[in-house]
């Protein structure tokens, strides 16, 4: 089957937004193994639209549009679409009332202009919205499909998961099955080189990695004739992605870093506290988005001043003045006092330059120790970030808890 990309919108066109509805969809279509052939933008205009899906079609099976479902007169995708194919709309009582109970939700006034969205040819298969008021539809005829999503990304992708991958399935012989690993402290191009073998001769299953917040994604994908089936051609797969990347492989499906270090820390019991500089509380909010952590985390502390490193944390006066407050010596300090403060079994802190202003030859922006103190033993890691103030920041404490996540496995 071929498929193209048809983003409808003037705000793309003049670069006012981007187009991530394409990427994501285009992702997701080549993890189910489907080919996109082309990808095309076309503005708010019936004309130029018109010949869009001519054109689309004369290339490509199935079309799959996102934008221009709202009520406005502008908002002109499905109308289009109905005339391209020669279909009589016709209002569907039963969305119509979705919508209105929708507004009612809300407790908004549905206006007049938004009736326009229960209009539908007759025989379109219908796809419900959860998160807005626009349907999508599909529309199959002489051997031409053409699925039609909103423009929101909030809205299309679950439209997607939900109703266009499960139709898209029909097109597939068999079932796919598909499992993620998750990679930290190996660079996308670095993880593609180590399995670059594998991506390429890939067919069944299909390897793609995506990097995503200072970690990479590995999705297996597979196709057989039941899901157990198309899992056991994943496993050895699988395996041999493990074994090359060894402990840097921190979990599979939708698990996070913080939730993985947070449910070592409660299996073993092991107590922890935070002191942070640079990272101003990111390190403390980022363990606890793990839902029970609260059983082992004692206390995050932001000592951002040199006062308050010596108060809290009992960091030595001559030791800030003889290194400075970004300095290996600091943060083992850092990491030691609030441990011992806190009667913890694990003190980890941060120091460092975020930027933009504050850096020297000597120590530029991005310089960033994190100290760690563990069963009675201190470490320092020095680190040496790029990227602005939030992203040095960011990827401090990642890199913190990825190394207390490796020390604890470790230390098993
Ligand atoms: P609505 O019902 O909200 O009017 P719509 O289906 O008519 O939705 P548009 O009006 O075309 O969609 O776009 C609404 C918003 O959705 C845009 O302002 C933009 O934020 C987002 N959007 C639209 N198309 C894309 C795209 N291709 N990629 C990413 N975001 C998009």
């Amino acid at each position: 089957m071929k498929v193209e990309i048809l983003a409808v919108g003037t705000e793309l066109l003049l670069g006012n937004i981007v187009n991530t509805n394409a990427q994501y969809i285009a992702t997701r279509l080549a993890d189910l193994g489907i080919d996109v052939y082309h990808q095309a933008v076309v503005g708010d205009n019936s004309e130029r639209l018109l010949k869009a899906y001519e054109q689309a079609f004369e290339r490509a099976d199935l079309v799959i549009t996102t934008g221009g479902l709202g009520p406005t007169k502008d908002d002109i995708t499905k109308e289009v679409a109905f005339d391209y194919f020669g279909k009589t709309a016709i209002l569907h009582e039963d969305i119509l009332k979705t919508i209105e109970e929708y507004f009612k939700k809300i407790n908004k006034d549905m206006v007049e202009s938004n009736k326009k969205q229960a209009y539908f040819p007759e025989d379109a298969i219908i796809l419900n919205n959860k998160v807005g008021t626009a349907p999508g539809c599909i529309i199959e005829s002489n051997n031409k499909i053409l699925i039609v999503l909103p423009g929101p990304p909030k809205e299309m992708k679950p439209m997607f998961e939900d109703c266009v991958v499960p139709y898209l399935m029909k097109y597939q012989d068999g079932v796919l099955a598909s499992k993620v690993l998750r990679v930290i402290g190996v660079g996308e191009s670095a993880t593609a080189e180590i399995i670059e073998d594998i991506i390429d001769t890939g067919k069944n299953p299909t390897v793609a990695t995506y990097a995503k917040d200072n970690e990479v994604t590995i999705r297996l994908t597979s196709k057989a004739k039941t899901e157990d089936d198309a899992f056991e051609l994943i496993k050895p797969v699988e395996e041999e992605i493990k074994k090359r990347l060894g402990i840097a492989v921190y979990a599979e499906g939708d698990v996070s870093l913080e939730d993985t270090v947070g449910k070592i820390l409660i299996e073993n019991n092991l107590t922890i506290s935070t002191a942070e500089s640079c990272t101003g509380g990111l390190l403390a909010s980022k363990l606890i988005n793990y839902p029970g952590i609260s059983s082992v985390f004692k206390e995050g502390a932001i000592t951002y001043s040199n006062d308050s490193k010596i108060k809290r944390l009992k960091v030595k006066k001559e030791t800030l003045e003889k290194f400075g407050a970004v300095s290996s010596q600091v943060a083992a300090e850092m990491a030691e006092g609030i441990a011992k403060v806190t009667n913890s079994n694990i003190g980890l802190s941060t120091t460092g330059i975020a930027g933009p202003s504050g850096g020297s030859l000597e120590k530029p922006v991005g310089l960033v120790y994190i100290g760690l103190y563990i069963k009675g033993e201190v470490r320092t890691k020095e680190l040496h970030l790029t990227g602005d103030r939030q992203r040095i920041r960011n990827t401090a404490v990642i890199r913190a808890i990825d190394w207390l996540r490796i020390e604890l496995l470790r230390k098993q």
